[in-house]
């Protein structure tokens, strides 16, 4: 998949799956021997590693990132009635998660260098409802957590927990501290993710022993003891093939996630004089792991189009905030409501991310890049 001579792919995945395929064959082999398909030891090995890599007490795993926030704010009590804060530019899953454990989706605006949610706006639309503030590690940066810790604090609103969800940012760290730090955290394993799995898979990441204990239970069909059902639950395992695979990339993912920042450097390098091109930059206090690299440019279409005849893989993430989906069209924003997120919705575009990308590939994508500008 490292294409044609001339094309750029916008993801590698077969880099990485080079990297790890002996250790794939032999640990699947031996899941395939033993049988044990659900819950078998690579599970419990996996859980632990993360939660070592990530600086936390817990680690579940779960059968994708969507439900991880779901059983997250589930096993926080949060449901019916409640209402939770999150940004408008996500991935629209945060926003289903909220929905599907039956609270009400509350929407903010982001600030306009790192398209994280702001604190700010989180303050003005805290009510006696609130009981949970989501921060999105965007791309692959931590949000200002400590700033929403503080917002909370200041509102003196006890009884609001902060949320994490993680899914971009796999090894991500702020003032030195790991996902999962400040509120319980979700993270994906979906295929391209910084860690990702070979099919769907997710995580739960807690300091918090009950937490730990409820969203064992609900992955499990509400039961710690089997055929007998304490709470109402689903099914969301983590499969051992899955944590095969996991276990293999973890052990190589600082490794990989320096190779992004790398890449981030070099975009830098290669990008930085070109006018009419916007560069993504790191708040201050984070380490980045560039899930993706995200820059705004205006004639989004045209420049795509043009980089995609070049044979430079582009995406964009995301082109309609969750407010702007048919879907979500209950919650009742107008146009208008959101203007940062709306400003930047028209106008951002990913460029080719991955560990194993090369100079070269860069050096096409920025000479591309440059002509579609010009
Ligand atoms: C990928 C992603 C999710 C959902 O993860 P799935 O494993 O696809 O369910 C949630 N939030 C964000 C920000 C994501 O990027």
């Amino acid at each position: 998949m490292t294409g044609a001579t001339g094309t750029v792919p916008f993801v590698d995945l077969g880099w990485q799956h080079a990297e790890i395929a002996a250790e794939v064959d032999e640990g699947f082999g031996r899941v395939l021997d033993a049988t044990a398909f659900i819950d078998g030891p690579d599970v419990g090995a996996f859980e632990e590693e993360f939660a070592r890599f990530s600086g936390r007490q817990h680690c579940i795993g779960v059968a994708n990132g969507t439900d991880a926030i779901e059983l997250g704010l589930r096993a926080h009590g949060i449901g019916r009635g409640d209402e939770v804060i999150l940004p408008a530019n996500t991935f629209i899953a945060t926003a289903e998660a909220v929905d599907r454990a039956g609270a009400t989706p509350v929407l903010v605006d982001c600030d306009p260098r790192h398209l994280l949610v702001d604190p700010d706006l989180v303050a003005e639309r805290l009510t006696d409802r609130t009981r949970a503030v989501v921060g999105v590690h965007l791309y692959g940066q931590i949000a200002p957590m400590e700033r929403l810790a503080e917002v909370v604090r200041n509102a003196g609103h006890d009884r609001v927990a902060l949320f994490e969800d993680a899914a971009q940012a796999q090894g991500a760290t702020r003032n030195g501290l790991g996902i999962g730090s400040w509120g319980t955290a979700a993270t994906s394993f979906y295929p391209g993710k910084n860690l990702g799995a070979y099919g769907d898979g997710g995580a739960v990441l807690t300091d918090d022993d009950e937490v730990d204990r409820l969203v064992r239970a609900i992955r499990n069909h509400g039961s710690a003891r089997r055929y007998y059902h304490d709470v109402k639950g689903v099914n969301s395992r983590l499969d051992t093939l899955q944590a095969v695979v996991l276990r293999a990339k973890l052990a190589r993912l600082e490794k990989w996630n320096t190779l992004r920042r790398e890449a981030a450097d070099r975009y830098a390098e290669l990008l930085g004089d070109l006018d009419g091109v916007e560069l993504p930059g790191t708040m201050e206090h984070n380490v980045h792991v560039w899930h993706l690299y995200v820059v705004r440019v205006d004639r989004r279409e045209d420049v795509m189009e043009s980089l995609r005849d070049a044979g430079v893989g582009v995406a964009i993430h995301y082109p309609v905030p969750v407010h702007r989906h048919p879907a979500f069209a209950e919650l009742g924003y107008a146009e208008g409501s959101f203007p940062v997120a709306e400003s930047t919705a028209p106008r951002i575009m990913s460029l080719p991310m991955f560990p194993g990308i090369t100079a070269g590939q860069q050096e096409r994508v920025a000479s591309a890049l440059r002509a579609a500008i010009s």
